[in-house]
């Protein structure tokens, strides 16, 4: 060790020295947290113009926000005697105590805004108030006026300019000027006020342009202003919503908004969501809602969605981010379950009044608004980990609590089998006759298998599948289920088979067809195909076996339709992806296989046995998260698309009951018991 090195080691003992930050380095570091960006200068200043109460917000861009941001309001204006310290940190006009948090209405409270970005940019204030017969212009840096403010004339209101945002913060300009596209964040947050804040006229424009590029006017219908401000189309598709419970054991909340309906197809979802009239981000309300969307609309699952959720102001933490950007609140699990479910039978009802005007939807909001006891009200933080759970992954075992949980309304009460049965048959004939006017009766051959199936099936199945709740999946192809008190095991193969076959044969015909010119030499193509399985396609081994296969007896229609729907039903059903499961020991599947030769025999002829190649221990990591994500969709398609199907539509054969599909596992109150003596 030479002499430098033992330095270097003493110097590494000792411990740093604490010292005392400078306060315009304390205040730069907190300015940088609240203005992250030029949008979150303007959400600031819009904020403080909402407080004023003004009815007219006007906002010029210039470069991104970072060369200027100017926001003009018509509101109370800024008294003279406040303006020396309006600028400084923590001086605000809206809070005195912390218990005013409680009941603040609001937008700001922290009087920290303005403060900052005086730290990070320049400040210009020009305000008047009632009565006053000129206004005044101030500047200010770093929290202090830079000079006194000057008389001058002004119109109702105040304007604040900010220039040169970021101007001392070198790597944050760096990064904004790269990415530019701050301008496309403030006019969609623009957007979003002005349809919430309809009382309140707002317009966004560039520096220099003649055109806004959001332009509202103050108006009574919330409707009317999302047209002005998204345009026709999106106001066209969308469906008003409501949702709202008031029980202090569960949740007290109101909820009204707009949502997409099935017209409205998107690149990106869109999701305006006001709590207490703050504009503000909820995400697990958010993947709830796009979960709904998927299930109930596929070609239409990236919806746009306003909502306004009002609660009781002491039930919501307004005081957990820096920009104020997200809140939490007293139950919020329960508030999201709800809404979810109000939003899933809003589909539902939607899409069942466009493509079968005949039906009546049988349940009401409020019966799928139940209370469920079990779940204790809490306070999430917006951050903590039961929020991070995906709302598909959550597990319910409360079959008599549908609320949060998707086709909780499909669960028919047994009574209602027939007249729900009936109703659906008149549905499906009349979608039927629409799509082909001019054909009248089903095939006798259809008919028949149709009738096979209504005398085969077993009415205990029947209702198990429509009264259960599904919890997840045991294996590869069995899916745990609870039914009243008991737990079930059942095959999810067979059943999509199943599902897929009855089908097959009830919307018989009625599929879209492509008509050949020629007809297609079947046979021949089915040995093409029976060869291509074949690890050697040349061998004619077995060819006389593939012919006979190939041997479809297309006169027998009932056998031939009746194998033709199974086949069709095989191939549509839920198999295990082909790749290996790779959670628990299905991991070993992934590990490389990797070979080598001993070098150290080089020139000697290798005696090559088994031992030059062998297993490592390293994991093919794409392969595994590409078998991952074919897992998860499979078990998602489980549960959102073929349990809900199932219960519409399944009827399971008595042959189900004991060939092993359904198995029944355990009994609730047997465990309760083995588990009370423990
Ligand atoms: P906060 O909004 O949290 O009080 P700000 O720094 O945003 O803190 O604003 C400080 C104070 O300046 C406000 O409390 C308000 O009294 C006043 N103010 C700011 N902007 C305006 C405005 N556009 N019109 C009237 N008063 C304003
Ligand atoms: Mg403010």
């Amino acid at each position: 060790m030479d002499d430098k090195e033992t330095e270097r080691a003493e110097v590494s003992l000792e411990p740093p020295k604490i010292q005392r930050l400078e306060e315009s380095v304390v205040n730069r570091i907190a300015a940088g947290e609240v203005i992250q960006r030029p949008v979150s200068a303007v959400k600031e200043l819009v904020e403080n113009s909402l407080d004023a109460n003004s009815t007219s917000i006007n906002v010029v861009v210039k470069d991104g926000g970072l060369k200027l941001i100017q926001v003009s309001d018509d509101g109370h204006g800024i008294r003279y005697e406040d303006l020396a310290i309006l600028c400084e940190r923590h001086t605000t006009s809206k809070l005195s105590k912390y218990e005013d948090l409680q009941s603040i209405k609001s937008m700001g409270f922290r009087g920290e805004a303005l403060a900052s970005m005086t730290y990070v940019g320049h400040v210009t204030v020009t305000t008047i108030t009632k009565g006053q017969l000129h206004g005044y212009r101030v500047s200010y840096r770093d929290g202090l006026m830079e000079q006194e403010p000057k008389p001058c004339a002004a119109v109702k209101g105040t304007q604040i300019m900010v220039e040169n945002l970021f101007y001392n913060m070198i790597a944050r300009k760096k990064t904004l000027q790269n990415s530019s596209d701050d301008y496309t964040k403030i006019v969609d947050l623009l957007s979003r006020l002005a349809i919430h804040h309809i009382n309140v006229g707002f317009s966004c424009r560039k520096h220099g342009a003649a055109r806004a590029d959001v332009h509202s006017v103050t108006t009574s219908s919330r409707l009317d202003s999302i047209r002005t401000v998204y345009g026709v189309s999106v106001a066209r598709s969308l469906m008003n919503i409501e949702a709202s419970d008031n029980d202090p054991s569960t949740s007290v909340f109101k909820m009204d908004g707009f949502i997409s309906d099935s017209n409205y197809v998107a690149k990106k979802a869109t999701m305006v969501l006001f709590i207490n009239d703050r504009l503000v981000e909820c995400s697990a309300l958010k993947r709830a809602i796009e979960i709904v969307y998927t299930a109930t609309l596929p070609k239409a699952s990236k919806p746009f969605i306003y909502m306004s959720i009002v609660l009781p102001s002491e039930h919501v933490d307004v005081n957990v981010h820096p920009t104020k950007r997200e809140v939490s609140l007293l139950n919020q699990e329960i508030i999201v379950e709800k809404i979810q479910s109000a939003v899933e039978l809003k589909l539902r009802q939607s899409n069942e009044s466009v493509t079968y005007q005949e039906q009546t939807v049988a349940s009401s909001p409020s019966s799928s608004l139940g209370t469920s006891k079990e779940l204790q009200p809490k306070l999430l933080s917006p951050g903590s980990q039961s929020q991070k759970v995906p709302v598909h992954k959550m597990v319910r075992t409360d079959s008599s609590d549908p609320a949060g949980r998707l086709h909780a309304y499909l669960q028919t009460k047994p009574h209602k089998h027939l007249a729900e049965n009936s109703s659906l048959t008149a549905v499906r004939s009349s979608v039927r006759q629409r799509r082909n006017p001019n054909e009248t009766a089903d095939l006798t051959s259809i008919q028949e298998l149709i009738d096979d199936i209504d005398c085969n099936c077993h009415s205990g199945l029947q209702e198990i599948v429509r009264q259960c709740t599904y919890i997840g999946m045991a294996d590869d192809v069995f899916a745990l289920l609870q039914h009243k008190t008991h737990l079930y095991l059942a095959n999810v193969v067979n059943l999509s088979k199943e599902l897929m076959y009855q089908q097959v044969l009830q919307r018989f015909a009625h599929f879209n067809a492509i008509q050949l010119s020629d007809p297609a030499p079947l046979p021949e193509l089915i040995v093409l195909a029976l060869k291509e399985e074949d690890l050697d396609p040349e061998s004619s081994e077995n060819d006389d076996l593939k012919e006979k296969i190939a041997e479809v007896d297309w006169e027998e229609e009932k056998s031939c339709f009746q194998s033709i729907a199974a086949a069709l039903g095989n191939f549509y059903a839920l198999h295990p992806p082909l790749m290996p499961n790779p959670s628990g020991e299905g991991l070993v599947n992934y590990k490389k296989r990797k070979a080598f030769t001993n070098t150290e025999n080089e020139g000697e002829p290798s005696n090559s046995t088994g031992d030059d190649v062998e297993m490592e221990d390293e994991i093919d990591h794409e392969l595994v998260s590409e078998a991952e994500a074919a897992w998860a969709q499979r078990e998602w398609s489980i549960q959102h698309v073929l349990f809900p199907a199932m219960r519409l539509f399944l009827k399971p054969p008595t042959s189900m009951a004991t060939n092993g599909t359904f198995v029944q596992v355990a009994t609730l109150e047997k465990l309760y018991k083995i588990f009370e003596r423990c």
